[in-house]
């Protein structure tokens, strides 16, 4: 048995996802790898395809099941954000409903064939396609999560963050959220953003993969499609909780500070304006005020 990789494509809700299914040497667990779900997050496509493309099946000791691209519709349409048929945000329907509209069908179509019965699940997220952020991870608490923990330190973005139920929970019916509450080791990874490319961006995702893939045994790190010499992450720095900012008032978006950059309580960061720039509408400056937090 040398193992062998089969590039298909899936009919998932009535869209035809492409899918790299890669069957190991010898019996293993199974890892799948999702992104796209936004559909114009391309670092994080570029860094899944990479490194899928950089894997020897002669070499994994299981399964790794790869979707480039799962909201191929929104892809294809270059819509961020969302599923463009029904406006809906894919990665707040999971587990999704057969049911329900293309987002919800595609939810569920996603959970059943890759989700469940997996030991692992990486979804890569960049910034979409006006979205700047600094890389991070983030795992579910739970009854799996520190095996979630060790996958989200092995991906080595520098931030980490555990999300918990409760008030301070940014989003709900995401992948990551659903595959924990079947007890798959899941995390989301993220780095990159604004519709582009940028290598270095990629080379995060390439080496975090290859990582996760050592950290869950189904390859040695000389085979677990990383470039050699991509070594052992740095420590992570925990992140307790988002805080959401929302404007009141729509306009014109000016930053004043960049993504990454530490800031102070109370500090500015960043102003809207009229579209017509007569006039500024809103400042907007950090807080820990909840009642903000709990505008999502
Ligand atoms: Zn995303």
């Amino acid at each position: 048995m040398t193992g062998q990789v089969v590039r298909h494509t899936m009919d998932l809700a009535g869209t035809d996802v492409p899918v790299i299914d890669i069957t190991g040497a010898a019996d293993g667990p199974q890892l799948t790898v999702i992104s796209g779900v936004h559909g114009c997050e391309y670092a994080s496509m570029a860094g899944v395809r990479r490194w899928a493309a950089a894997l020897d099946p002669a070499r994994l000791r299981g399964r790794v099941r790869v979707v480039p691209v799962l909201n191929i519709t929104g892809f294809r349409a270059r819509a961020p954000f969302v599923v463009p048929q029904d406006g809906k945000n894919l990665n707040r329907c999971f587990p999704g409903n057969p049911d329900g509209t293309l987002a919800e069908r595609l939810a569920h179509a996603a959970f059943t064939e890759f989700i469940q019965g997996a030991d692992g699940l990486v979804d890569a997220h960049c910034g979409d396609m006006v979205e700047a952020l600094e890389p991070f991870a983030m795992y579910e608490a739970g009854s799996g999560e520190g095996r979630a923990r060790a996958l989200a330190e092995a991906y080595g973005l520098g931030y980490v963050m555990r999300q918990e139920p409760g008030p301070d929970r940014a989003v709900g019916g995401t992948t990551s959220a659903a595959a924990a509450a079947i007890g798959v080791a899941a995390i989301t990874a993220e780095a990159g953003g604004c519709g582009l490319v940028e290598e270095d961006m990629v080379a995060l995702h390439v080496r975090g993969l290859g990582r996760v893939l050592t950290a869950m045994g189904i390859a040695d790190a000389d085979a677990n499609g990383a470039p050699a010499g991509a070594g052992e992450p740095g420590a992570a720095e925990y992140l307790g909780r988002f805080l959401w900012l929302r404007c009141a008032q729509e306009g014109w978006w000016e930053p004043a500070v960049v993504a990454g950059e530490k800031v102070a309580e109370g500090q500015l960061l960043g102003r809207v304006h009229s579209i017509d720039d007569a006039e500024t509408l809103e400042e907007l400056r950090t807080t820990t005020d909840r009642l903000m937090n709990s505008l999502t």
